[in-house]
Formats: C-alpha cells, structure tokens, sequence
C-alpha cells in the first residue's frame, strides 16, 4: 500500500466500544476482513461478513516515525525490491505498518472507494461509506502518494483519475 493521505469526514459514527475484560488489549479490528488476491493490485482486503453504512471496520496499527524517516525507507525497500505499508499521519509523521499484521494494510485504491480512512490521535482507522456485502473489496481513496503519479490506476472505475 503506498503512502496515503486519508481524507476526514465528520459525518462517520464510530461504532460502540465493546466490552472486554479489564486488562485486554483493545483489538481495533471490528468487522471480518481478509487478505485475498485483488483485480487492483496484489493482495486486497476483503469483507468476509456484511458491514454496514459508517460503523468503523478497523485500524492498521504500526510504528510512528517521522516523516523523513518514512521517506528513507520507502527507499530503502524500493533499492531492495520490498513492499512497504505506510500512511500519513500528519505532515511530520508517519505510521510505518510494514512490519504489522493488520489485515487493513492491504486495502486497495479506489477512485469510488467503499471505505474511508481517518487519522485521530495517530490511529489509522477505516470507515465503511455504505453497506459492504460478503465477499466485497474494501478501497480507500489515497492522497498523494509516494509514487508522484507514476503508478497506474487500476480500480476499473469509470471516473478513475488513472494515477496515483
Ligand atoms: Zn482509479
């Protein structure tokens, strides 16, 4: 997934907090999703269970570094032949997945995405923008991107923008 800069709508609701046992780590992953091979690009994201309009899906969580540092090892993976997973968090930061195992962080570009991506706090957390059924790909719509719009679309959208 390449860099991406998450527009912030205010019109989601966050889902209702579970409960859980004190002590338990909270695990932001709120609807099923695997990873599967995507038309798009590599490995996407799946709904593996019907989600409704604007509750949250999930989080990609991952290391917060500074952005120049991101810079540097998107580099570094490009030299190496190594596929990163990074996100903007804000101009100055950004969140390093590469190493994670969210299923989010394979999330695809969509030009007419079913997903969007909110930052809050540093956490990087996905919405769904309507009912998603079983089976269905979850997009996001990326900002600029590492790329500087050299890497073709290939979302099949009819209003695709073409490059990211
Ligand atoms: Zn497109």
């Amino acid at each position: 997934m390449p860099t991406l800069r998450p527009s912030d709508p205010t019109s989601i609701a966050d889902s209702p907090p579970a409960p859980r046992p004190r002590g338990t780590p909270a695990d932001p992953q709120k609807y099923a999703v695997i990873a599967a091979p995507s038309a798009i690009d590599g490995l996407g994201a799946f709904a593996a269970e019907f989600i409704p309009a604007r509750r949250k899906i999930g989080e990609i969580r991952g290391e917060s570094i500074p952005t120049t540092e991101a810079y540097a090892r998107a580099r570094a993976a490009a030299r190496e032949g190594g596929r990163i997973y990074m996100i903007a968090l804000s101009e100055r930061r950004t969140l390093d997945a590469t190493a994670g195992t969210d299923v989010l962080r394979h999330a695809n570009h969509a030009c007419e995405p079913n997903t969007v991506l909110k930052v809050q706090q540093g956490r990087v957390a996905f919405y769904a923008l309507r009912d998603i059924q079983p089976g269905e790909e979850l997009t996001a719509r990326y900002g600029p991107t590492h790329h500087g719009g050299k890497l073709v679309c290939r979302c099949g959208s009819p209003r695709c923008i073409g490059r990211l």
